[in-house]
């Protein structure tokens, strides 16, 4: 263990010049604070599996419910989407396209009316390289090895850890936003600051994963819905947490509740990727047998036609849509 382990060095002023005694003070209080965070794990994890017993949401890919494509799929779905919003498009998605070679083999166009308004219109095109590279190299299975999860088109380290614990039962420590927002509070007594998780928040989830792979595959899925549902960002309901007993955070006071390294996120309303979402729905909600739509027609889409023109300049450099010899648009056949 470092000297950062668990950033608790940090939880405590510690001056830049010290004597031995204070070093002394300083290395026992780091202890301390290790071993109160591997103490209180087991407790933690015991009253979290009661609680995700009685509370975890019903999402049709959990409890074994869905294949392990099935759940990538809610995955790559739930990246910058609540999980809610995302039950009805991934339910439609699957009983159209169950597996990856049956999505590999779908139009793009069929792919990105099926994608709706998920938003972040990439990740379904992203999604069917993936099922590409599935079907093609894996013969429709998914691979069970983390590096082969990653080397996936569009499948970072979140998503590979998902799948690798939540379809296939293997203890890795799985970091999102959530999780870190929970571990932060808990174990450090402050809030993770968003950005890359760092060196500290990683050794930190690792330390405190349960040992035995279906006991970290109940930790990982309880303290990410801890995080959705009860440690939110704003205003943690801590009244009904079944942890608050164990909480750092709370016992300091909340103190810097809200704090985040990243800027605040931009308004949505005027910006690209409002006109973005207005033009794809344009495309994916024509009427009967319309397969384009005319260039007067998209002008009226938006008033300012040098943002309009840009942001479809940019659709059509993503490959989300195409632009006919007569300025008319379509979705990608
Ligand atoms: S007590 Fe409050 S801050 Fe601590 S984990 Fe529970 S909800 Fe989050």
């Amino acid at each position: 263990m470092n000297d950062t382990a668990y950033g608790i060095s940090r939880l405590r002023a510690v001056p830049s010049a010290r004597n031995d005694e204070e070093e002394r003070v300083a290395a026992c209080a780091r202890t301390d604070g290790e071993s109160r965070a591997v103490a209180a794990a087991p407790r933690i994890a015991k009253r979290l599996t009661a609680w995700w017993e009685a509370n975890a949401r019903d999402l049709p890919w959990r409890f074994g419910r869905a294949t392990p494509w099935g759940v990538l799929v809610s995955e790559v779905m739930s990246q910058q989407t609540q999980m809610s919003r995302v039950v009805p498009y991934w339910q439609a998605w699957m009983e159209l396209w169950p597996d990856a070679t049956a999505l590999a083999g779908a139009s793009t166009a069929e792919v990105i009316t099926m994608w709706g308004r998920l938003g972040y219109p990439r990740r379904a095109l992203r999604l069917q390289e993936c099922a590409q590279a599935v079907s093609e190299r894996y013969a429709d299975e998914l691979p069970r090895t983390y590096e082969q999860l990653v080397a996936l088109p569009g499948i970072g380290d979140y998503t590979a850890s998902a799948v690798m614990s939540f379809a296939f039962g293997r203890r890795i420590a799985v970091i999102d936003t959530n999780i870190r927002r929970v571990l932060s509070r808990v174990f450090l007594g402050k809030e993770s600051m968003g950005g890359a998780a760092s060196a500290t928040e990683r050794e930190l989830a690792n330390t405190v994963l349960p040992q035995d792979p279906s006991a970290s595959v109940m930790w990982n899925q309880s303290v990410m819905e801890l995080g959705a549902v009860v440690c939110v960002a704003k205003k943690p309901l801590c009244e009904r947490c079944p942890i608050a007993g164990e909480c750092l955070f709370l016992e300091s006071g909340l103190p810097g509740l809200g704090e985040k390294r990243t800027r605040p996120r931009q308004r949505f309303q005027g910006t690209d990727r409002q006109v973005r979402g207005i033009v794809l729905n344009a495309l994916r909600t024509l009427p009967g047998a319309q397969t384009s739509l005319p260039r007067e027609q998209v002008e009226s889409l938006w008033k300012d036609h040098v943002q309009l023109d840009s942001c479809i300049a940019s659709l059509d450099e993503d490959g989300l849509i195409e632009i006919l010899a007569d300025g008319s648009l379509r979705l990608p056949r």
